[in-house]
Formats: structure tokens, C-alpha cells, sequence
């Protein structure tokens, strides 16, 4: 592609050189023109070309109302009229109290203080310095606690420190000189390709937390903050959730050496997977859980982390005081919007839909393509659900990623009579895994839908 400046904006070729696009934005590409998005209702968008798009997967697992939602525009209307910005160190407000006392309740109590910040990276960001500020407030403090144990088929974001965190191989690759070396990698569980023949399930889970103890031991156990994990994996394998004991036994093992532990749920959370939080159906409780994505639906950037008892009451006796600071902490138009998100969560009791509209999605999915030569997997919970294709079914071989086989099948949906957004995902994991595709529609789809 050609790229050419004028000094009022930057013109691209398209990689076929016959469709010439101006834009002064640094795409995603700069060969290729994305798609021009010019309305949206519902659960469908509008292009400029007329066509109207099913979105199935909602941006990334972001905009769990659908679009356009009127209440969310109230409540956002009203803030602004209070007030739209104020310093979070210095000022409160309703809002972020609101958001808040609406969060804490929804964990039952069981986890103690919301801390909001602008998107998923940060909340990671935020998670790690207050899991090392954690033990130095402890009383004695444990300043030897600096590193992490994160897993392999992981992601975590897009900043230095989260993409450290992450396993992600081809999102770290041109980074990895730049990256944290204190953090290590255990295997994610991962069932399709990670069990072996004749293992149990209980069998699969102890040793998966033998491998856990192992880098405990390895690294040193009064070295560690947390292990970190993503109860369901989204990016990195495409909607893998944990087999039943898995999330205990890695509790247990963190509990044996005084490590926190610290669950990922900006993606599979605040209701994706069919319980308000992914923790809920795991038999553990997070010291630490991030969240971001469904928690503001897309109408505003917010994520955050919720803190647990522990962590809280070893800063009440200390300092009381996070180190960490941000412009955006608690932005209060991104506060509101979210607390009416979640109040129409609640209130519309739309993690029940997600339930129901979950087994319809993964009946269909299962009945239409699990026969099919080249799905290897189809796995998920929820309206979260992936496909795994793979060259060959029986050696679980997959496709070169040259081949681009889930780009190719995004690429096909948003053809015109298929009218599908659908997220693609490609060999992601240390080359083996391959593609996979990704679905997450939104909490109030419909079975017309
Ligand atoms: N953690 C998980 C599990 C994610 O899926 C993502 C984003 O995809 C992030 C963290 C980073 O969030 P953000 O892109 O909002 O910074």
C-alpha cells in the first residue's frame, strides 16, 4: 500500500491498490479500510453500506445491553448536569459511591472495595501494584513478595506491565525485550488440549496444581504476591472454561504459601458467563478480581478491580492508603453509566437470559458444527462461547496461521447474506492452539436474534 501526505490528512491505498481511503486515524491497518459503522439499534449495526450486522460477539465482550440504550443516555444526561469531572483523590460522588455500594452488593459481600479505572490494562496495572503494596502493609511487612505466577494461555492487556502478566505469545513477541521478567507461567487448564488420554478430571486438576506448587517452590513461596488467572480464557484460547476443582485446587495451593489470588474477569465477567461473577460457579473467592468490559456495556471506558476482605483490612491497619493514582480514577459520567448498566442487569434479571440464550447458543452450535471435519472444540459458558478449528480432528493438529482461517471466516460474516460479527482469534498460543472464533453476544439477545 501507498501511504501519502498532504498535510491535511493521511491517504491510504487499500492492499489492493484500487480503493483509496483518507483517514488521519492510525488504523489497525493501514492497508485495509475498516468497516464504517453509521448507526446502531439493539443488537445490530448499521455500515455505511447499508448493510445491518448481527453483532454477536458486541465489540469484545463490551456492549452487553446492545446499543443505543435510552436509560444509559438518562442516566449519563443527568451526571453530566451534576457534575462531569472532578478529582477522584480529592473529591467524591454520588456516582462512583453509587457504582460502588451496587458492586460490593453484588458480590454479597464477600469481596469489600470497588476501585475504578478507564479500561482492563489499568485495572491489571492497578491489581499488581496493590497485590505487592498488600504485603507491605502487612504487619511484619513481606517485602521479598515481588513476583507473580501468571499462566501460559493468558491475557491480560495491552500495557508493559499487563502484557507481562500475559501469556499471549503473539500480542507479547515484538515486546518481550521490554517485558517484566518477575513474573512466571504455569500451564492454563485447558481440557481439549491439555488432558491427557484416560485422565480423570480429579487426576487433570492435581496435577495441574502440582505444577503450581512446583513453580511456587521453584521461584521461592515467600516471593510471590499472586497467581493470576482468567476463569474463563478469552483471547488467548477462545472461551475455555475451568473443568470443576480446578479454581479451588489452585486456591489451595496459593493459601499454602500466603499468595493472593488475583482473577481476571474483564472479560468472562459481570454476568458473560451466567452468574454475575465467574468466581461464583468456581467454588473460590478472589482476593483481588479485575473487571471492565460488561461492567460499563461500552457506553463509557471503565473497568476496576474488587478488593477483598483480606487485602482491605491489611491497609486499614497500615497506611490506608493505595499507591496509585490516575486522572480518570472514578470518572463520574463513567460511573453512572455503568451503575444504570448494572441496575438494568439486575433489575431485568438479564444474567438469567444469559443462562437460558446460553444452552439455546451452545445446543445449536453443537448440533450444527461439532460433526464438522475441521471444529476441534466448541467450549464456553454463558453467551460466551468459542470454536476451535483444526487441519486435522484427530491429531487436534491445527491450521497454519498463515492460513488466517479465522480472519477468513470473520471476513465471510461480514459478507452481505451473512450479516455476522463474529471475533477472530489466531495461533495464539506458543503456535499450537490456531484459530479460533469467538462469540459473546449481548445479555438481552432474543432467540430471534
Ligand atoms: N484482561 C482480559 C481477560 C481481557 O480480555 C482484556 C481485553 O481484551 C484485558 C484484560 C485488557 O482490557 P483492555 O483492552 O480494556 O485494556
Amino acid at each position: 500500500a501507498m501511504l501519502m501526505n498532504d498535510g491535511n490528512g493521511v491517504y491510504d491505498n487499500k492492499a489492493d491498490g484500487n480503493t483509496p481511503f483518507k483517514s488521519a486515524v492510525l488504523h489497525r491497518s493501514l492497508h485495509v479500510e475498516p468497516y464504517k459503522v453509521v448507526a446502531s439499534k439493539g443488537n445490530y449495526l448499521h455500515l455505511a453500506n447499508g448493510q445491518k450486522i448481527f453483532d454477536a460477539t458486541t465489540g469484545a465482550a463490551v456492549a452487553c445491553l446492545g446499543h443505543g440504550n435510552e436509560r444509559v443516555k438518562a442516566a449519563v444526561a443527568r451526571q453530566m448536569d451534576e457534575i462531569c469531572y472532578c478529582h477522584s483523590m480529592f473529591f467524591n460522588t454520588s456516582a462512583m459511591e453509587g457504582l460502588a455500594d451496587e458492586l460490593i452488593a453484588g458480590t454479597e459481600g464477600k469481596l469489600a472495595r470497588a476501585f475504578l479505572v478507564s479500561s482492563g490494562s489499568e485495572a491489571m496495572e492497578s491489581a499488581m501494584k496493590l497485590a505487592r503494596q498488600y504485603f507491605l502493609e502487612c504487619s511484619p511487612p513481606q517485602p521479598d513478595r515481588t513476583r507473580f505466577i501468571a499462566r501460559k494461555e493468558s491475557y491480560h492487556g495491552t500495557t508493559l506491565g499487563s502484557l507481562s502478566m500475559s501469556g499471549h505469545v503473539s500480542r507479547r513477541k515484538l515486546f518481550e525485550p521490554m517485558l517484566l521478567d518477575n513474573i512466571s507461567r504455569v500451564s492454563a487448564c485447558n481440557p481439549y488440549h491439555g488432558m491427557r488420554k484416560g485422565e480423570s478430571t480429579e487426576d487433570f486438576v492435581a496435577r495441574l496444581a502440582q505444577e503450581l506448587d512446583n513453580e511456587f517452590q521453584r521461584v521461592g513461596p515467600g516471593t510471590v504476591c499472586a497467581f493470576v488467572a482468567e476463569p474463563t480464557v478469552g483471547a488467548a484460547l477462545g472461551c475455555v472454561p475451568a473443568v470443576p476443582g480446578y479454581f479451588p485446587a489452585m486456591k489451595a495451593v496459593c493459601d499454602k504459601y500466603g499468595a493472593l489470588l488475583i482473577l481476571d474477569e474483564i472479560m468472562s465477567g459481570m454476568g458473560r458467563t451466567g452468574t454475575l461473577h465467574a468466581w461464583q460457579q468456581e467454588g473460590v473467592v478472589p482476593d483481588i478480581q479485575t473487571i471492565g468490559k460488561g461492567l460499563g456495556g461500552g457506553f463509557m471506558p471503565i473497568a476496576g478491580m474488587l478488593i477483598g476482605h483480606r487485602v482491605v483490612d491489611a491497609f486499614k491497619k497500615g497506611t490506608g492508603a493505595f499507591s496509585h493514582g490516575q486522572t480518570y480514577q472514578g470518572h463520574p459520567l463513567a460511573c453512572a453509566a455503568a451503575l444504570e448498566v448494572q441496575k438494568i442487569i439486575r433489575e431485568e434479571k438479564l444474567v438469567d437470559n444469559v443462562k437460558e440464550m446460553g444452552l439455546l447458543l451452545e445446543g445449536f452450535l453443537k448440533q450444527k458444527l461439532a460433526d464438522h471435519p475441521n471444529v476441534g472444540d466448541i467450549r464456553g459458558r454463558g453467551l460466551f462461547w468459542g470454536i476451535e478449528f483444526v487441519r486435522d480432528k484427530v491429531a487436534k493438529k491445527p491450521f497454519d496461521p498463515k492460513d488466517g482461517i479465522a480472519m477468513g471466516i470473520h471476513d465471510q460474516g461480514m459478507k452481505p447474506g451473512y450479516d455476522i460479527y463474529l471475533y477472530p482469534g489466531s495461533g495464539t498460543v506458543d503456535g499450537k492452539v490456531g484459530d479460533h472464533i469467538l462469540m459473546a453476544p449481548a445479555y438481552n439477545v432474543t432467540r430471534a436474534d
